[in-house]
């Protein structure tokens, strides 16, 4: 259905312009021109009031600083801010017609504003938008197409409100379970991470997107190039030392995919990558990005990263020097976003000579053909077009979907799970009645906190089960509550003896723990242990000899390895958003299957991190399903593990041969049987692994995976093709390379061993 409302709406635009007159439009534009269209504001930068967060008031744009930025300074993009909240369609049309309209009409080349958004789950600063699971919960279906239709229906609900570029997806491996954004991106792998981001880069864009991007589709951004997710100490915006291997093995390649799959923008990474603030990096921005990547798109810093050149990073000793050492080093756009100086110091460096023309001209020309390409040259688009599918059932249903595959079953003791409606349950824990810890952060507000006054309508845990239990058969009392009116990680109401006392008349606890909702920054952790609060809760509950069904709703893997005995059944919910409660009740009554799995390692000890992709040497724990939890380091859970009300057997594991040239495809199939009473769906998963290597190889690399849908008592056979390639690594020289030899093939607990006959380097 989406398919065919998205062909039936994608005819109605073409661009405004050739590149040829986009050029002659630059060289008719003064310096000052050119350059403030290379900057972006915020939208407090021209409203009355400033602070929406704080104020009831409606949001209003203040006609003398709307002059002052978009005539005076000539500015050409805005974007929203941290004290921005949610508002209506009507309002969004509002406000950007009014800068299209000053742009349009009071400025001499009437060249469109680019606005740009953070609409990172569905159109998140929209009152009555489709929500979805977040990034980490949209890897955990490892279904790429539900990723596909999760950007597709994003992309139309942004544009219905007047919004023409998302900063989306997150391309940043989620490998530190410290990071306060792991929850933005798609896990910890590589491959994983590139199959989801091309799948919603075309969900974004739409498939012309070479040449022009309609009105129901819009600019997808990549972020945040390059490295972003692995600071030493896994706190944001904090140094990170990258191997040159590891930069090419892990963190470029789902850029890589992503810039190949049409991606129109990307934005820098705000930290320090060995030693150089990646937004002074001439190497990474423009010979690594812009040249060996072929990114012709637009390259946007992140928030005040220019000014961090010089106040944070001290790289730069003045501001000019900051603005000089950028735009030098590749960017195209500055999000200034408040500090309009900006402008004035490059018109200066290029007077100076210390900026060249050439590389102003190919900043505007980047931005220029990207507002072209979205059409905001044409101003009958600029008129409310008619969205009539915004929050449709049809769009719900779809988030439900993704957030049904998404929940990740982790144990279930005695088959205590699905639940029979005819137990009486107690519902606890901080997470039981939220809306708000279910969207987590970028939630019609940048923490979240808004996310109780705009999602009406919705169900919370305890609400999802309530509908399926009727009032009667309901017990709810948090026994620790999150602080919303203070830090995120506060916490209050602590009655863990009346949660505990409400507890004697049911038959099972369903206990929900895990985090409130944050982002960047104020999402920093000093412990990666679950709160004390929630552990004393988890503990007192269980001396009640309930049995207790764990329900995880949180950004990152908290740890758990001390309440996690005295639960029967653990079930990850990541943060699912505004239909998770009722796909989480769905699941617990059995009313559909568990297919979630991990895209992540769930580590065990806070000094144990370790993804799954590990050297060797660093444990002695078999990584194939059985798990040693004595072993030197061990881990809560696998990478890629999820259970499911079936269970999947597999054999027969088979190559179409034992020795390969380097050209030949290799053929690998695999039996999976259904062998429980459920139908279900199973991520078939195969890894590879290089048996000696002249760099010690990864113990395993996944390169394919494939979700299939098996009736009991059925098997299917699943193919996968294979190519040399797949069994490169990054040598010394830095070079993708396959060295002969011997590769164990593995899927589950099944496993091959196949030779390659030569050695070849791929790339040079
Ligand atoms: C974040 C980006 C975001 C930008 C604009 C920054 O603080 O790091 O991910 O896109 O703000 O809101």
């Amino acid at each position: 259905i989406l398919i065919a409302l998205v062909c039936n709406f994608s005819k109605s635009q073409t661009v405004t312009y050739s590149n040829a007159e986009i050029r002659s439009l630059i060289e008719k534009m003064t310096i000052e021109e050119k350059v403030g269209q290379m900057a972006q504001i915020t939208l407090d930068v021209i409203t009355k009031g400033k602070n929406e967060m704080e104020s009831d008031e409606p949001l209003a744009l203040d006609p003398a600083l709307v002059k002052k930025a978009i005539v005076d300074y000539k500015i050409g993009s805005v974007l929203n801010t941290a004290n921005n909240r949610a508002r209506t369609r009507d309002k969004w049309h509002e406000v950007i017609g009014q800068l299209q309209q000053v742009a349009k009409e009071d400025t001499r080349l009437k060249i469109p504003i680019l606005y740009g958004i953070d609409a990172i789950h569905g159109t998140t600063y929209t009152a009555g938008a489709t929500f979805f699971p977040q990034q980490i919960g949209l890897a955990a279906t490892w279904n790429p197409e539900i990723a596909k239709t999760a950007a597709e229906i994003t992309a139309y609900e942004t544009r219905a409100s007047g919004i023409p570029w998302n900063f989306s997806p997150v391309l940043d491996l989620g490998r530190d379970p410290r990071f306060p954004r792991i929850w933005e991106s798609f896990g910890e792998d590589p491959y994983l991470a590139s199959v989801f981001g091309e799948q919603m880069v075309m969900g974004y864009e739409g498939n012309n997107s070479s040449t022009a991007i309609d009105q129901f589709h819009v600019s997808s951004c990549l972020k945040h190039f390059l490295g972003y997710s692995v600071p030493t100490n896994g706190k944001d915006r904090t140094p990170a030392i990258i191997s040159n291997i590891q930069l090419e093995e892990l963190h470029i390649p789902p850029f890589q995919k992503a810039i190949d799959a049409g991606a129109s923008s990307i934005m820098i990474n705000s930290g320090i990558i060995n030693g150089v603030p990646v937004h002074a990096n001439k190497e990474l921005i423009t010979d690594l990005l812009k040249e060996r990547l072929n990114f012709k798109g637009l390259v946007v810093t992140d928030w005040k990263d220019i000014e961090n050149l010089h106040e944070r990073d001290k790289v730069a000793a003045t501001m000019k020097e900051a603005v000089m050492m950028s735009v030098n080093a590749g960017v195209d756009m500055s999000m200034i976003p408040y500090n309009f100086d900006f402008c004035k110091h490059l018109v200066e460096l290029v007077n100076e000579g210390k900026v060249e023309m050439s590389r102003i001209d190919d900043a505007v020309e980047r931005i220029l053909k990207l507002k072209n390409k979205l059409g905001l040259f044409d101003v009958s688009l600029f008129a409310k077009a008619e969205y009539p599918k915004f929050a449709s059932t049809e769009f719900q249903e779809k988030a439900f979907q993704a957030s049904l595959e998404s929940i990740t079953l982790l144990k279930n003791e005695n088959a205590i799970l699905p639940l029979s409606k005819s137990k009486k349950v107690l519902v606890a824990g901080p997470n039981s009645n939220s809306m708000r810890t279910l969207n987590g952060g970028w939630s019609y507000s940048w923490q979240g906190e808004k996310v109780e006054e705009f999602a009406q309508g919705y169900n919370t845990i305890l609400e999802a089960i309530t509908n399926q239990l009727g009032a009667d058969n309901v017990i709810h009392k948090e026994g620790v509550s999150y602080d919303h009116e203070g830090k995120y990680w506060e916490e209050k109401d602590i009655d863990i003896n009346a949660a505990v006392k409400a507890s004697q008349t049911v038959d099972v606890i369903i206990l929900c723990l895990g985090e409130n909702s944050y982002t960047e920054k104020p999402g920093d952790l000093h412990d990666l242990e679950i709160s004390q609060n929630q552990i004393d809760l988890a503990k007192a509950l269980a001396k009640t000899g309930k049995p207790m069904v764990l329900v995880l709703n949180e950004g990152r893997p908290r740890l758990i390895g001390e309440i996690e005995p005295h639960m029967s059944a653990i079930i990850q919910t990541y943060l699912p958003g505004n239909y998770g409660a009722d796909a989480l009740a769905t699941l617990l009554y059995g009313e559909a299957n568990f297919s979630g799995k991990l895209p992540y390692t769930y580590p065990l000890y806070s000094n144990s991190l370790v993804n799954y992709n590990y050297k060797p040497s660093e444990s002695q724990n078999k990584m194939d399903g059985v798990y040693d939890y004595e072993s030197d380091f061990a881990i809560q859970y696998p990478f890629g593990y999820g259970l499911s009300y079936t269970t999947f057997e597999y054999s027969d594991l088979r190559t179409d041969k034992n020795d390969y040239d380097l050209n030949d495809e290799i053929k690998v199939s695999i039996k999976v049987t259904n062998t429980g009473n459920r139908v279900g769906k199973e991520v078939v998963q195969l890894y590879t692994s290089d048996l000696y290597a002249s760099i010690t190889p990864d113990t395993k690399r996944l390169k394919r995976f494939k979700k299939v849908e098996i009736k009991p008592g059925e098997s299917q056979r699943v193919e996968f093709i294979l190519k040399a390639e797949d069994l490169a690594f990054v040598n010394q020289n830095l070079k993708w390379t396959v060295e002969q030899g011997d590769f164990e093939i593995l899927i589950s607990d099944q496993s091959k061993t196949i030779n390659l006959s030569k050695t070849e380097i791929i790339t040079n």
